[in-house]
């Protein structure tokens, strides 16, 4: 099943968060038309491990706040490992030195811009992006963050209702750097002879998973309120 990487999902629900109702006419994920145009090759098509697309677009829309050169500076100085390379106004820059060179695609890049995240594991870390224009907030440059977890298990799936029947709406493809928002108990999941009826809700993927997929000891975790 394709899909796009869990980095980028966590970048589109954070950018959808700041800037409601903004212009998307220019947004993309999965390759449209043009991208799959000459069967070039394109992150916007899945080709990193189980279909997973590693490319996004987001429209300018300085309107209502959206300057994609602004979020596009804004990501170099970030030096985000996520990062392989991000095209705006007719220049790319790529993760080998992270400076702005002349773009020449055919498609200039003025009315989106567009960002690939590296092949690798790193691509489906779902933790936020800390970037100003975002309300800054990611991060705080390391030590132990209030509501950080890390998940365990593979292909662990997030879903809309802590229910094990509710719609997947990502997929963990291994152990990842998470934010939990709050906990709530759900369905009950088993595996490994361990049982845990309490769900985790995870705001920058939109859904929940359960605690047992969460790497901690505790069944209800500590310092994480109830949804
Ligand atoms: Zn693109």
């Amino acid at each position: 099943m394709t899909r796009v990487a869990n980095s980028l999902e966590t970048l589109l629900h954070q950018i959808n968060a700041r800037f409601p109702g903004r212009n998307i006419a220019s947004d993309g994920g999965v390759g449209d038309a043009a991208h799959q145009a000459k069967g070039k090759a394109s992150d916007h098509n899945p080709w990193y491990g189980p279909g997973i697309v590693t490319a996004r677009d987001f429209t300018h829309d300085p309107t209502h706040g959206l300057n994609i050169q602004e979020i596009a500076d804004q990501l170099l100085a970030s030096r985000d490992p996520r990062i392989k390379y991000v095209i705006a106004n007719g220049r790319i820059a790529t993760n080998r030195d992270w400076q702005w060179a002349p773009y020449d695609g055919a498609n200039p890049h003025d009315k989106h811009f567009h960002i690939s995240v590296v092949a690798d594991p790193r691509c489906d870390e779902a933790h936020p992006w800390n970037l100003p224009i975002l309300g800054g907030g990611g991060g705080n440059g390391g030590g132990t963050e209030p509501g950080m977890f890390v998940t365990c298990g593979t292909g662990v799936n997030v879903r809309a209702e802590p229910r094990q029947d509710a719609p997947v709406v990502a997929v963990l493809a291994g152990p990842t750097r998470v934010r939990v928002g709050c906990q709530t108990l759900g369905g009950t999941v088993e595996t490994a002879g361990r049982n845990n009826a309490a769900w985790s809700h995870l705001p920058d993927l939109g859904g929940y998973i359960s605690n047992i997929f969460i790497d901690h000891p505790a069944a209800w975790l500590p310092d994480v309120g109830e949804c």
